[in-house]
Formats: structure tokens, C-alpha cells, sequence
């Protein structure tokens, strides 16, 4: 049986109507991730104490029993990322409402993947 062939004008249409396609939803990607960044930008800044005896240095967390040297949230299992400025995301659920330390701690911590 014969090899059937696409006539070029064929082609040529299906690959602008691609390129088309990825270049509508590229910028509009975009815009998505820019405004999740803003939206955990926007999110308030822990203080101390906030929650499972959380601080935003862990140096201030010596003395706690729970804590061991090293231990801080960008190395936490829950650490999302930094958002701006040292300061990030935990998805901890009694942290999701609010942005955590780089340099922080809290006696949820778990050692996360290095
Ligand atoms: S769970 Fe981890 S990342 Fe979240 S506040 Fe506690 S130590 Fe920091």
C-alpha cells in the first residue's frame, strides 16, 4: 500500500495553528505564576510563638529540647521555597497562612531531603 503523503499546505496549517496554541498559553502561564508569587508575597510574616513554640531565628531555639543544631526551616521537610527576602513557605498546615524564616524553627520541624 502506498505511503500517504500530507499535502505542505496541510502541514504548514497544523504547525502555525500549534504554534499559535503554545503561544497564547505560554504568556497566560505567566500570569498565573506571577500571581501566585504576589499572593504568598502578600502573606504576613510569622512572629514568634505562632505556633509549635515557632521562632524566626533558630539560634533562639538552644535551649529547646525538641531542637538539635543545623535544624532550620529551608532544611525542613515543609519548606516550600523562598518567597522574598529569606522569607517562604511551609506547608505545615497550622503555617499556611503565613510566611516563615529561612532561619526560623518550630518543633514541627522534620528533616527534609538535602
Ligand atoms: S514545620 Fe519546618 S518549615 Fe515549617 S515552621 Fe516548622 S521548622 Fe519551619
Amino acid at each position: 500500500m502506498p505511503e500517504k503523503k500530507t499535502p505542505p499546505c496541510v502541514a504548514r496549517r497544523r504547525f502555525l495553528r500549534s504554534a499559535l496554541a503554545v503561544g497564547a498559553a505560554v504568556p497566560l502561564a505567566g500570569v498565573g505564576l506571577g500571581s501566585a508569587a504576589r499572593a504568598a508575597e502578600d502573606l504576613p510574616r510569622a512572629e514568634d510563638g505562632h505556633a509549635w513554640d515557632y521562632v524566626n531565628d533558630a539560634s533562639d531555639a538552644a535551649d529547646h529540647e525538641a531542637y538539635e543544631p543545623g535544624q532550620a526551616c529551608d532544611n525542613c521537610i515543609f519548606w516550600t521555597g523562598e518567597v522574598a527576602d529569606g522569607w517562604g513557605g511551609c506547608q505545615h498546615p497550622d503555617f499556611e497562612d503565613v510566611l516563615v524564616n529561612a532561619d526560623g524553627w518550630c518543633a514541627a520541624y522534620v528533616e527534609g531531603a538535602t
